[in-house]
């Protein structure tokens, strides 16, 4: 590639696979990679082995860990009556970044999506409905996206707790999400609203 030795159009190549990276994003941070010292280029290196060594799935709520559950499930200050559902661990980082919410998570790895094969099996949708019967859960905030199927699945979630439990407040985030939004990027301001003014999920 562009007559660089294979060991550079290697990362090259690599780099490109990244989502948002496209061909001179990925060939400016190889060579910017070159010219840092290599202590530095190893700690990236490094740190990219970490994460698929050392990550994995909070077995409580689905929150990327690095322990049996994540530092959020096994906090003491939290509210453990009050679960958040949101589809991905970006939209649990945002509502943190955003410091209106106290209670758990629940990270669903998706949302309903029938035209892709994303049925309620392959979400962590079963897993939700035993989190909120072991562990007496009384208010369920639903914080998938508003895209159709971020409704679809926050309209499932609703449904199915009426059907199966009695008394529990469900509410939806709303106020300054627009339609089609995708948690991850609204700034704290707005998230932080929405989580203040949601409503009751009728
Ligand atoms: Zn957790």
């Amino acid at each position: 590639m562009y007559g660089y030795p294979e060991s550079v159009a290697k990362l090259i190549e690599e780099f490109r696979k990244l989502p948002g990276i496209g061909e001179k994003t990925a060939e400016r941070l190889v060579l910017h990679l070159l010219k840092t010292p290599e202590t530095e280029a190893l700690k990236l290196a490094g740190a990219i082995a970490g994460i698929k060594k050392n990550t994995k799935m909070c077995k409580k709520c689905f929150a990327l860990t690095d322990q049996d559950t994540c530092r959020i499930c096994s906090s003491e200050k939290r509210d453990k009556k009050t679960v958040c559902v949101v589809e991905r661990p970006a939209d649990m980082a945002s509502i943190e970044k955003s410091a209106s919410y106290n209670g758990l998570y629940h990270i669903l790895q998706g949302a309903l999506s029938p035209m892709d094969g994303i049925g309620p099996d392959e979400i962590r949708l079963k897993e939700l409905f035993k989190r909120i019967r072991d562990e007496h859960i009384i208010e369920v905030i639903i914080a998938t996206g508003t895209s159709v199927e971020g409704e679809a699945t926050a309209c499932f979630i609703a449904d199915n707790i009426k059907k199966i439990f009695n008394n529990i407040k469900i509410s939806r985030i709303a106020s300054g999400i627009p339609m089609g939004g995708d948690l991850k990027y609204f700034d704290q301001v707005t998230l932080k609203r929405a989580m203040e003014k949601r409503y009751d999920f009728k």
